[in-house]
């Protein structure tokens, strides 16, 4: 548990102001006017809503959200650890509710962009000034053969936080001390780059804890990844005997391309087959599907304009988070919440008439290898252009690397943990994340 001093403390560390940016003079912003529509509750969603709301109270602001609860997938790694609950991984949209915000809990699933309508499962139809996509992520179903919303029901991928969470722990809880567990893991671009590298940890960690005869076996369809020299260290240090890492090389091609859901068989592109006694299979993914019903997508993923987040296929669209192509930034809650901000901004800027400046974007991503000891990444970004294309140019990039102190770990951890507890508040206005649940 954290105290509020120490959360000040630390949020001061992580770069995350706990406020929106003070972006323009008030006197330009309360003359905004409009209606704005916000598909999807998360990360990036949330936070457009919550500063369009705080600096333009008189804005017609409304999230349309599947889930009447939205359940963190940040952070949801280290349930499986055992270092949070799975209440504490959920928030309620109160806060955002407290605001004036509208909350609509139902489905879009129509958008019509010349008339500038959503159209909500439950019938409603939402008129727009500015509509807002941050719908996070689709699955390539097709691209594993058997891999279905059925079959996940039975090898849950557990990527989209919520009941696939709490099934994988179920059958993590339910197996055999001596059980092989295997994870698939997709190639680039999916959703958290470092995310299946924290989760094998945190499985593992599970597993030396309470079933140390089992394995962790991982098929990875790339060579390399995401903070890879400071997790192999971990996975050596602490879970040696645990996790089996198979990353794709000119010989073996270990992406998983087929599954049995009915024996839980899973082949590799270079034949390999393992009988799991928990498959943990993560698909590749893409765009949510009401960006690609929009016509926002241009093949997986959605094109934006790097200054603003606007589509840069249809007008008045706003496409950030997951479902976005931010070339350098990852996809991850962080980059959501950054991007939400801007795009907050020029939605103000255009329907208030007020001045534009220049975006900037931030990200960090921390990850849990075991208690006390975690690593980070993260750079800023700025819109630049190259090859004359526009994208988004890091710089000051940091990354942990192996042999670090169990001072800087330990930092980094309490570090984490306050981002989580600051991206709550500054994207659910939900001030009951400042003291941890779990
Ligand atoms: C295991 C794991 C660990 C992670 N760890 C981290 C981390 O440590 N740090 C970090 O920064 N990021 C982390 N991430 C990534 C992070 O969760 C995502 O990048 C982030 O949530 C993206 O925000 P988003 O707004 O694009 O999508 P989401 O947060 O997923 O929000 C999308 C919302 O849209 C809703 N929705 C979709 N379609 C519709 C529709 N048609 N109508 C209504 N509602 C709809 C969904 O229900 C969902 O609530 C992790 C991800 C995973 C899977």
């Amino acid at each position: 548990m954290i105290n509020r001093r120490e959360f000040t403390r630390l949020i001061g560390g992580v770069g995350l102001a706990a406020a929106s940016p003070v972006l323009f003079g008030k006197p330009a912003i309360a003359k905004a006017s409009g209606k704005v529509v916000v598909v999807g509750g998360g990360a990036g969603g949330a936070t457009v809503a919550r500063v369009l709301k705080s600096e333009a109270p008189q804005l017609d602001v409304t999230i349309v959200e599947t889930q009447p609860i939205y359940t963190t997938c940040f952070n949801s790694n280290h349930y499986f650890g055992g270092f949070r609950t799975f209440a504490s991984l959920q928030h309620s949209y109160d806060g955002l509710k407290k605001l004036g915000i509208t909350v609509a809990t139902d489905t879009a699933y129509a958008v019509d962009t010349a008339k500038k309508t959503v159209s909500l499962a439950g019938g409603k139809t939402l008129a727009y000034d500015r509509l807002v996509l941050s719908p996070g992520i689709g699955f390539k179903w097709e691209a594993i053969e058997g891999y279905s919303p059925q079959a996940a029901e039975i090898m849950p991928h557990a990527w989209k936080a919520g009941p696939q969470t709490l099934l994988l722990m179920r059958q993590l809880e339910a197996m055999e001390d001596g059980g092989v567990v295997v994870m698939a893991v997709p190639g680039n671009p999916y959703r958290c780059p470092p995310g299946p590298y924290e989760r094998a940890c945190m499985i593992a960690h599970f597993l030396k804890t309470k079933k140390p005869k089992s394995k962790l076996v991982i098929f990875d369809a790339k060579p390399t990844f995401s903070k890879q020299a400071a997790f192999e260290e971990a996975f050596a240090k602490y879970y040696g005997d645990i996790i089996d890492l198979n990353l794709t090389n000119e010989i073996d091609d270990f992406r998983v391309v087929k599954v049995d859901p009915a024996t839980k068989e899973v082949v590799t592109k270079s034949g390999e087959r393992m009988k799991a006694a928990v498959a943990n299979i993560i698909p590749p993914q893409k765009a949510g599907d009401i960006a690609h019903l929009a016509g926002c997508a241009d093949g997986d993923w959605c094109p934006i304009n790097p200054d603003n987040f606007a589509s840069t296929k249809v007008k008045d669209v706003y496409v950030l988070g997951d479902s976005s192509i931010a070339t350098q930034m990852p996809k991850s809650a962080f980059s959501a919440n950054s991007q939400g901000k801007s795009v907050a901004a020029d939605i103000l800027a255009d329907l208030a008439g007020a001045e534009r400046y220049p975006a900037r974007y931030r990200n960090t991503c921390w990850s849990l290898l075991a208690p006390d000891d975690s690593i980070k990444v993260g750079a800023s970004y700025k819109p630049g252009e190259k090859d004359g294309k526009a994208y988004l140019e890091a710089s000051g990039g940091f990354v942990s690397h192996p042999g670090e102190s169990a001072q800087v770990r330990k930092q980094n951890y309490l570090e984490g943990r306050a981002w989580y507890h600051a991206i709550i508040v500054d994207a659910f206005n939900d001030n009951t994340a400042l003291v941890p649940k779990g």
